[in-house]
């Protein structure tokens, strides 16, 4: 098995991501025991993160500078979620970065027409794959920001947890139950120490 996708399969699962890939590309950055892992660390990896998740055929080359973009977009979309959450203007730079990304490969709305009647469907910029792949997921960072979703939008509460997710009921607080345990393993432990003489 390779490197990257022993970190794929090591990697818990947070709610929403299966609908929001905005939401798992910003955890594309989290924390294990042993350090910081980043999924999208070179343009390999960058490229492999956006083949699993059909954002781009897997023949279309993704240099480092469109990694790095990805990576700005990522962290630009970070700064939009914490915004919601602490309930504040975001950064101007994190809007633009966003705003960038949804104008440089715009998809064209189509209108399609099936046996079960017509429907909106937008085309993604087929002359720019690379753009039209960082324009899907600003558009769907905008989706989840202007959405009723936008109100299930949560940090993760653990200690230098860096995820974000979808609230599935009002209480919880943590991405996964890893990081629940996690707190209340902390928690107790602090209990017992100011319990004992
Ligand atoms: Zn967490």
């Amino acid at each position: 098995m390779d490197r990257e996708s022993s970190v794929f399969l090591h990697q818990p699962s947070v709610p929403g991501e299966d609908r929001y890939l905005s939401l798992a590309l910003v955890n594309t950055r989290f924390a294990v025991s042993h350090g910081q892992v980043d999924l999208l660390e070179d343009a390999e990896a960058a490229h492999l993160w956006l083949v699993r998740h059909e954002l781009l055929p897997d023949r279309i080359p993704f240099n480092g500078r469109q990694s790095g973009r990805l990576r700005a977009l990522r962290e630009g979309l970070r700064a939009l979620y914490e915004a919601h959450g602490a309930g504040t203007l975001p950064p101007a730079t994190a809007l633009d970065i966003l705003n960038a990304a949804l104008a440089a490969a715009p998809p064209t709305p189509r209108l399609a027409w099936a046996a079960d009647g017509p429907r909106r469907a937008d085309v993604p910029d087929r002359g720019n794959p690379a753009a039209a792949a960082l324009s899907l997921l600003a558009d769907d960072a905008t989706e989840l920001l202007t959405g009723a979703d936008a109100a299930l939008l949560t940090g993760c509460a653990a200690d230098g947890c860096p995820r974000w997710f979808l609230r599935s009921h009002g209480a919880r607080r943590w991405c996964t139950t890893k990081c629940g345990n996690r707190v209340r393993a902390a928690r107790a432990y602090a209990a017992r120490k100011a319990d004992s003489p």
